[in-house]
């Protein structure tokens, strides 16, 4: 069965809430349970220490994608060109939303930095507003893995 939030493959997704939703992920996609989202009276501090977890995390997953040949990140700024993009376009969110065949949630919570938009999310971006969310990293670089060789899930989920 396929991971709803991401849509990759999943052998064994697991339930999790998304804005009051259950939705079944793949473990990869676990972390955007509600767990980190902090709720409505998220503070500034707690909003960037919850931004600098989930940018660890990104990098973290991303170092995977290094090893495995694919080695493209996302920009830092991948928020403001969504949010940009889709003020040229007049769409709102739940336009986009509707667009790519998602929750509006998942987008306002993407453009909050609530949640790192996962691999498949970023594609779908990318295609519906018609820019680039994804750059090159070079290989090595400071997205490489401490270990020195590609992290398995089975590697990532242990260290959670
Ligand atoms: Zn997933």
């Amino acid at each position: 069965m396929r991971c709803e939030l991401c849509g990759k493959e999943a052998g064994d997704p697991k339930p999790v809430f998304v804005e009051g939703t259950k939705l079944n992920v793949c473990p990869a996609c676990t972390r955007f349970g509600d767990k980190f989202s902090g709720g409505s009276s998220t503070s500034t501090t707690s909003r960037s220490v919850i931004e600098e977890r989930l940018e660890k995390r990104k990098r973290r997953m991303s170092s995977r994608d290094v090893f495995s040949g694919d080695n493209e990140e996302l920009v830092l700024d991948y928020r403001e060109r969504i949010r940009g993009a889709r003020d040229r376009l007049g769409w709102d969110q739940d336009k986009l939303a509707s667009e790519i065949k998602e929750k509006k949630s998942i987008i306002a919570k993407m453009e909050a930095g609530d949640i790192t938009p996962p691999e498949g999310l970023v594609k779908k971006i990318e295609k519906a507003l018609n820019i680039t969310l994804k750059e090159k990293v070079l290989a090595g670089g400071e997205v490489k893995g401490s270990g020195g060789r590609g992290l398995t899930l089975g590697d990532f989920i242990k260290k959670e």
